[in-house]
């Protein structure tokens, strides 16, 4: 069989841990060269060793993505080293401070939208020029959450931030789909990564989340990175501006107390 993106060169941000580690090691698998961008380089080198002991070519690059000329290096660099940029998975993000509007600083929801928004928006913006200067063509799968759909009490920017992701994955779609690039978003509910362990790691925390998951668990970070790497694939090509929402039934509705 061959393999979906056979010869394509990849971009996950967020790739040092978590779904974008597992997203970089299924791009590889699924043939593309793969260039893995975070903020610690220890654990960037441990994914392109995973991806290398895949069978795969990667490459980690230090990049902060709410900062403009980072992201823009980042680009640049993907194409230094492989000559063009194929698909992305803009999937850096942080949860942020976890508490009621009234008593969050302006620190922290700055923080939260630069990174979870604006780091996006830079993503999409130096990913698509690329694109554009190869002549057109490309997927790219921003990260929302099933947060991206309804509100949360106490989580109001990381909220805001991923209800924004989502439309601005509608507006850039519509921006590029006469160049042959798709542009999607991915909507998990709660993932077995270190951010939820976060969130959730606490008894009580953890019982009422996985209460709001019918299926009767959370999910892993390659549940998720398999349907980013299909929305990369030519299987999915006549999908753009349209979120993925991967859940085990959270947003289908409340779940029966049993
Ligand atoms: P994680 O904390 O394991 O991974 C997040 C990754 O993003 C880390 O490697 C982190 O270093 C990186 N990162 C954070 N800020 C960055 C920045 N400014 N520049 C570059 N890299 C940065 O958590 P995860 O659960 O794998 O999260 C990945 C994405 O999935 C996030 O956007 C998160 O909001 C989203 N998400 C997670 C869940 C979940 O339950 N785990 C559910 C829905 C959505």
């Amino acid at each position: 069989m061959t393999k979906e993106l056979e010869g394509k060169v990849g971009l996950v941000t967020g790739g040092t841990s978590g779904i974008g580690r597992d997203a970089s090691v299924l791009f590889a698998k699924a043939g593309a060269k793969v260039v893995v961008a975070g903020r610690r380089e220890v654990e960037g080198k441990e994914t392109v060793d995973q991806i290398r002991a895949a069978g795969g070519e990667g490459l980690f690059v230090k990049a902060d993505v709410s900062k403009a000329a980072d992201v823009q290096a980042l680009v640049q660099k993907t194409v230094e080293k492989f000559g063009r940029l194929d698909v992305a998975f803009n999937n850096a993000g942080i949860e942020g401070a976890w508490i009621a509007i009234t008593e969050q600083s302006e620190e922290d929801w700055d923080r939260t939208i630069d990174i979870n928004l604006k780091g996006v928006w830079l993503c999409l913006k130096h990913e698509i020029r690329q694109m554009l200067k190869q002549g057109g063509g490309g997927a790219i799968v921003n990260m929302a959450s099933v947060a991206g759909w309804i509100g949360s009490a106490g989580a109001a920017t990381y909220c805001a931030s991923k209800h924004g992701v989502i439309g601005l994955t509608k507006s850039a779609a519509l921006e590029t789909a006469r160049n042959g690039i798709r542009i999607n978003v991915v909507c998990p509910a709660v993932i077995e990564t270190p951010m939820a362990e976060r969130i959730f790691g606490a008894p009580e925390m953890n019982k009422y989340a996985l209460g709001l998951h019918p299926i009767g668990r959370f999910g892993t970070p390659m549940e998720v990175a398999e349907a980013v790497v299909w929305m990369c694939s030519e299987r999915a090509s006549f999908m753009t501006g349209q979120s993925l929402v991967v859940d085990g039934g959270f947003l289908a509705g409340p779940n029966s107390p049993s």
